[in-house]
């Protein structure tokens, strides 16, 4: 049975400034049952103020509570281990470590800097590292489909450098992390066992969730489903080239002509086809997005 729904943003609620034509209605329906329902993002070239605002733009409004976001993750693990952060983050993302308690200690903190990974601050946090500073990441996403519509570089490109070159592993505090679900899970106050994962990331979202929560977690038709050109986590040479812009691919287009799910009375064990239908329609990317 289903107690609770985990969204992630890009690729499923939005796809760079633009909503996704089935996804407002999908939320609203969503809200309607009831459910308790959260947004786990890793995007990390905006502070959680800005994932807000740009939602509230799009229509959708969210609260700070329903929505995870790293730099959280990567607050709370600072605090925890007494650890001042060494920023390489986009400069968006700063405003999330303001105030923190100033320790001896650091961490390197490592984001989707964008055009701020320059030599210079990737060679700073390469030398934090080797004179022992911690290392953690807030995503290591591959790639993301960007506003062109073509892939670009993610964070993960860059945190594997960092790690190549200090001989380092860091510590992963977004999605897949086990960890991040565990956090987003208890915000909804129901079990990992009955929460269903959207995602549009074969490794951050499908395998995130499923590692989390084990094979029972979410509906048959929901997280276990990979679109056919995820499947085995890369692109397919098919993949390329049908790159479908934001105003709606096919699958769009049914979903939003579908209605929305109604509300149940009771718990809302909704048929198994009616949850494929909403979670189907509101995919449609083949990787993260901003
Ligand atoms: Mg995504």
């Amino acid at each position: 049975m289903i107690r609770g729904v985990l969204l992630d943003l890009a690729g499923v609620v939005y796809l760079g400034d633009h909503i996704l034509p089935a996804a407002k209605s999908a939320v609203d329906g969503l809200r309607s049952t009831g459910l308790p329902l959260g947004f786990i993002t890793n995007t990390t070239r905006t502070s959680k103020t800005g994932i807000i605002d740009r939602l509230a733009r799009m229509g959708l409004d969210v609260s700070p509570d329903e929505l995870v976001t790293p730099a959280e993750a990567a607050r709370a693990w600072l605090a925890r281990h007494k650890r001042s952060p060494h920023l390489l983050v986009h400069p968006a993302l700063t405003a999330d470590f303001q105030d923190l308690a100033e320790y001896r200690e650091t961490a390197v903190v490592v984001g989707d800097a964008g055009r701020d990974f320059t030599y210079e601050r990737l060679n700073a946090a390469f030398r934090a590292l080797v004179a022992g500073a911690d290392f953690l990441a807030l995503a290591k996403n591959r790639t993301f489909r960007d506003a062109d519509n073509e892939l670009s570089l993610d964070a993960g490109a860059f945190v594997t450098a960092l790690e190549y070159a200090s001989g380092r592993q860091a510590i992963l505090l977004g999605k897949p992390s086990p960890d991040f679900y565990a956090a987003a899970v208890a915000r909804l106050g129901c079990d990992a066992a009955d929460t269903v994962m959207v995602g549009d990331d074969v490794e951050a979202d499908v395998s995130g969730a499923r590692a989390s929560c084990g094979d029972r977690c979410g509906a048959p038709g929901a997280n276990r489903q990979v679109p056919p050109w995820r499947r085995g986590g890369r692109d397919t040479a098919t993949d390329r080239g049908r790159g479908r812009p934001p105003d709606g691919s096919r699958l769009d287009r049914r979903a939003s002509e579908r209605p929305s799910p109604e509300p149940m009375n009771g718990r809302h064990d909704w048929p198994r086809d009616r949850r494929s239908e909403l979670i189907c329609g509101m995919r449609r990317t083949r990787h993260s997005t901003r």
